[in-house]
Parts: structure tokens; C-alpha cells; sequence
């Protein structure tokens, strides 16, 4: 269409960027009302560690917050906040597990017998997984749920984008990966499915030293304020790499690392 210019919700004609009719509906039990999705160009990128920290910030600040972990085939939410048990509810409904701060949470790797199996299912029924985690799993009242995207632009982040009303989306990258091709790609996957992209974080952006205060770039200087000028999205974060933050996140404590750098996403996803 010549004249398209995405924009699905004031437009009347019918064309194949319209998702407005593909949603899926939660159930009435649930009241969500912004949900983030945080995506990235490849796997190992820190997407999971970001979005929990995003979570962890919210819920610090009062919200009430959920983290549906969409990244079925790499889960890792349950493990970063220590989250264990049986997921119990009833023939309709899924009750979602809880961490020490109270953030709801729905893993793949909550339902499988061993965190260590491999999830070994094909597109479309992880989709249909993903959207039974929405509209089967009762969240209740939600200020944020955050979506831990497949990595990628596949057809799995394909459903998410088309089938959850995602309100806006972060993107994670490293400065090695932060080439414009990749952003570019996942850009043009949310402009193209209609989706508002909040920003870019940079992750593993650089080391500081806890002696010297000597700061180095092992992948490279950072590049986020070149792209985001070009690609015209907002620099929301250049975050370091930080020992400290893989191993609580290896012991289970996420909720126990300093979020003060994530002052300003926060307000950022107060005002969407
Ligand atoms: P993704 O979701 O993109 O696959 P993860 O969030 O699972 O990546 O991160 C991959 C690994 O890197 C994890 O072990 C995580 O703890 C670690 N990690 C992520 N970000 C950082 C960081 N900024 N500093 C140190 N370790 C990190």
C-alpha cells in the first residue's frame, strides 16, 4: 500500500499491517495495564538480566509488576530471581509464581519436570504456549508486565509482537551487535507491526575497574548515541559489565542489585 504509514488504528483500509483484529484476550480476572516487551537482536546479549532488572525497578518503586517469560526455548527469569515450585490453578486458570518483592512471574521452565530439559517444540506451539501464558495465567492487577522476547526477529517474536498488546518495546543490545543492521532489523519489525519502540539499552557497554576507577571497552567503544541519532530512538541506558550483577544473578538474588541506573527508564515507562 503506497500511502501506508502503519498507522492501523486510524486507518479504514484493511492491508497485512493490520494487527488490530489478531490480540488475543486476557481473562476478565486480569487488569494489565502496560505491557513492555524487551527484545534483542541475538541470544547472550543480557535481555533476560535486563528485563528482570526492569521488573525489580518497577516493584521497587511501588508498582505491581509481572514478567511473562516469552523466551521459551532459553528461560531464565525463574533462576535469576531463585523462583522454585510447582505451578498450581485450576481448570481455567494458571496461578503465576511469586519473588521475594512480589513480582509475579510465568516461566516455561516452572511447568517442565527438570529446569534442565530442552524445550523442543516447534514455532506454533510456542506461540500457543506464550498465549495461554497471557490469557490463561491469572496475573490480576498489573501496573507493567514485562515480556521476555524470543530473541531475534523470528516467528515466534513475530506472534508476540502480533497477538499481545504490547504498549512499547525496549530494545537490548551489545556494542559488538549495536551494528545498525541489527537494531535497524528489530526496529523495522515493531514499526512494522505498529509497535512503539521506547528505546535502546546498551549492555556489557564497558568494564570499570573497582581499583583504579579505569574504565575499559572490551567490545569496542560504545556506539548507542551514533545509532540512536541515525535510527532517530531514544539512548535509554549504557550499562557495564558487572560481575557483581552475573553472580547474583547465578545465586538466585537479582532483586538484591543496585538499580539506581535504571532511574531514568523508570520514568520513562511512567510516562508512556
Ligand atoms: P539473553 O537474555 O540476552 O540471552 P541473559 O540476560 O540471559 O542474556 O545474559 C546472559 C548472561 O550474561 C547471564 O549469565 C547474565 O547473568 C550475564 N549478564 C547479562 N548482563 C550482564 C552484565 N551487564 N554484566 C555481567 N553479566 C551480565
Amino acid at each position: 500500500m503506497a500511502t501506508c504509514d502503519h498507522n492501523c488504528k486510524d486507518c479504514k483500509s484493511k492491508c497485512e499491517h493490520d494487527t488490530t483484529n489478531l490480540k488475543f484476550q486476557t481473562n476478565e480476572a486480569n487488569n494489565i495495564k502496560k505491557i513492555i516487551g524487551v527484545i534483542s537482536g541475538k541470544g547472550g546479549v543480557g535481555k533476560s538480566a535486563t528485563t528482570s532488572l526492569l521488573a525489580v525497578t518497577m516493584a521497587r518503586l511501588g508498582y505491581k509488576v509481572g514478567i511473562l517469560d516469552a523466551d521459551i526455548t532459553g528461560p531464565s527469569i525463574p533462576k535469576s530471581f531463585g523462583v522454585k515450585g510447582e505451578v498450581t490453578g485450576t481448570n481455567d486458570l494458571m496461578f503465576p509464581l511469586e519473588t521475594s518483592l512480589g513480582i509475579k512471574v510465568m516461566s516455561i521452565n516452572l511447568l517442565v519436570k527438570n529446569e534442565t530439559d530442552p524445550v523442543l517444540w516447534r514455532g506454533p506451539i510456542i506461540g500457543n504456549v506464550i498465549k495461554q501464558f497471557y490469557t490463561s495465567v491469572l496475573w490480576g492487577d498489573l501496573d507493567y508486565l514485562f515480556v521476555d522476547m524470543p530473541p531475534g526477529t523470528g516467528d515466534v517474536a513475530l506472534t508476540v509482537f502480533q497477538s499481545l498488546p504490547i504498549n512499547g518495546v525496549i530494545i537490548v543490545s551489545t556494542p559488538q551487535d549495536l551494528v545498525k543492521m541489527i537494531v535497524e532489523k528489530a526496529l523495522n519489525m515493531a514499526k512494522m507491526m505498529n509497535i512503539n519502540v521506547i528505546g535502546l539499552v546498551e549492555n556489557m557497554s564497558y568494564i570499570k575497574c573497582e581499583e583504579c576507577g579505569h574504565i575499559i571497552y572490551p567490545f569496542g567503544q560504545s556506539k548507542i548515541d551514533e545509532i540512536s541519532k541515525e535510527l532517530n530512538i531514544k539512548p535509554l541506558l549504557k550499562a557495564p559489565i558487572d560481575p557483581n550483577l552475573a553472580s547474583l544473578v547465578d545465586q538466585g538474588r537479582i532483586e538484591d542489585y543496585d538499580i539506581s541506573m535504571f532511574d531514568d527508564i523508570a520514568k520513562t515507562l511512567e510516562n508512556l
